[in-house]
């Protein structure tokens, strides 16, 4: 299982900062984090994230240029991410919708175009929000 794949130590810095953070991280704080233990170069940090995210560690949160830790073992597997981004707090959340990822997993367009994989992302208020 490629679940079982090795971090180097860089890897597991850049993903245990990520994974302690409530919230998406960007780059450059990633990069200010990682200073303090040690990763100077920020080519090496680039190289993390860029691995993390193949392997499904992480995901990029594409329209907040971010990074946020998978919450769930399957995405790698499925090639198939969703979240949903509150516009007023900024909270992301990833989602885990059977009915949609079913429903998209079948998804065909009349252009003859076959999928591998898809990243959507929804944009509204979350339920704090919508009650201030
Ligand atoms: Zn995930
Ligand atoms: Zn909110």
């Amino acid at each position: 299982m490629q679940n079982q794949q090795v971090l180097t130590k860089n890897q597991k810095i850049v993903l245990d900062i990520i994974e302690k953070s409530s919230q998406p991280l960007k780059a450059y704080s990633i990069l200010f984090d990682v200073k303090k233990r040690g990763i100077n170069a920020p080519l090496q940090v680039y190289r993390a994230l860029d691995k993390l995210v193949e392997i499904g560690k992480i995901h990029k949160i594409e329209s907040r240029n971010s990074f946020i830790a998978c919450k769930n073992s399957k995405c790698q597997i499925t090639k198939a991410t969703v979240f949903s981004i509150c516009e007023n707090c900024e909270d992301v959340k990833e989602i885990h919708d059977h009915k949609l990822s079913e429903h998209l997993k079948h998804y065909k367009d009349n252009k003859g175009m076959k999928y591998s994989k898809y990243n959507l992302e929804f944009f509204g208020l979350c339920k704090r929000c919508i009650k201030n």
